[in-house]
């Protein structure tokens, strides 16, 4: 037996954002590979996930809100220590993404120590196209302005799901 662990990296995650964006299916959709109806109650502590990035063996510890976000009740010891943070907001929802200036940007400045730490934006149920109220360029601005990269995904079904997590994880290993 060895203690060397079966890792290179070991990275904290972050997912913010509103209530019902999507945060819990996103971290389960990537971990689990499913998408479940999930009820609003249920929320995820975190999960953890081995993935091979850019020749590196990953253990990521991804945290999600579960819930807390509604109580306004994130604390600095969640944020603490993270390389990287998923913004999300719902492109079927236009306050999911004024709130992110209004409120989770306010309290990233607020609570994340590591100022070096990686922030992704990224706009959620994609699939739901006929209901889509904030454009994609309104997503690319936003990113660009606040300096984080962005995607738009469906945790549904699953497109861009796995590229929103390793575009990020890939980042970070990019910097020094
Ligand atoms: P959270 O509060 O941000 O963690 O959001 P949840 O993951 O609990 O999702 C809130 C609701 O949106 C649930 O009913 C999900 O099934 C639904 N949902 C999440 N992601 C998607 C998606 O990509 N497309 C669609 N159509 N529904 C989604």
């Amino acid at each position: 037996s060895s203690s060397q662990p079966d890792f290179d990296y070991l990275f904290k995650l972050l997912l913010i954002g509103d209530s019902a964006v999507g945060k819990s299916s996103l971290l389960l959709s990537f971990t689990s590979d499913t998408f479940e109806d999930l009820s609003p109650t249920i929320g995820v502590d975190f999960k953890v996930k081995m993935v091979t990035v850019g020749g590196k063996k990953l253990k990521l510890a991804i945290w999600d809100t579960a819930g807390q976000e509604r109580f306004r009740t994130l604390t600095s010891s969640y944020y603490r220590g993270a390389q990287g943070v998923i913004m999300v907001y719902d492109v079927t929802r236009r306050e999911t993404f004024t709130n992110l200036s209004d409120v989770w940007a306010k309290e990233l400045d607020l609570y994340l120590t590591n100022q070096d730490c990686i922030k992704m934006l990224v706009g959620n149920k994609v699939d739901k196209e006929s209901e889509r109220v904030v454009t994609k360029k309104e997503g690319i601005d936003f990113a660009r302005e606040y300096g984080c990269l962005f995607l738009e995904c469906s945790a549904k079904t699953r497109v861009n799901v796995e590229q929103c997590f390793e575009e990020l994880v890939l980042k970070i290993l990019d910097t020094p």
